[in-house]
């Protein structure tokens, strides 16, 4: 997701460029690739560019309850400021930013997004994912993805923790 930005770091302050984003990136650093779309804008400020994303994507994630494998829908909505780090006019090295977690442009003026969008795809990811709400999970006796039906187990099982009380009466 690399924009030269060269041209608009030339133009004055409230310049804009709106860009199609149509990329496939590895969100998770697993080697899957994921389909971004959306759009972001560029904008030239005093000191840097400030892009302004709306994006869409999709990961593949673990259930939590059945341990099934489900496509998962990620909106995101950003904004993040790139600071040069070479003076555009006159190639001169620019002083690095007070914080090392700050973007930046490289010095062939190429504005990377992918970065910024891989960690707000992965902040958007839920810490407990479920493929539905409704998931019923799997059986506790057989291990069975109750999703994919009924398994053969009878119905009632025993919850360890009333066991431990009948042990007791
Ligand atoms: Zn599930
Ligand atoms: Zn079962």
């Amino acid at each position: 997701m690399q924009i030269n930005v060269s041209q608009l770091l030339q133009e004055p302050i409230g310049a804009l460029r709106d860009y199609k984003v149509n990329e496939v990136i590895d969100i998770k650093g697993d080697g899957t690739g994921s389909a971004v779309e959306g759009e972001c804008r560029l904008l030239r400020t005093q000191r840097s560019i400030l892009a302004t994303c709306s994006l869409r994507t999709a990961v593949e994630l673990t259930c939590s309850r059945c341990l099934g494998q489900f496509s998962h829908h990620l909106k995101l909505k950003f904004e993040e400021e790139y600071l040069p780090t070479v003076d555009v006019a006159t190639g001169a090295p620019m002083p690095p930013p007070e914080e090392a977690s700050t973007f930046t442009i490289d010095e062939h003026h190429i504005l990377d997004l992918t970065e910024a969008v891989r960690q707000y795809s992965l902040l958007a990811i839920p810490m407990k994912p479920l493929c539905s709400e409704d998931c019923a999970g799997i059986c506790q006796n057989c291990g069975k993805n109750l999703n994919q039906g009924s398994c053969g187990c009878p119905k009632q099982y025993t919850d360890p923790r009333w066991s431990e009380l009948t042990k007791l009466l």
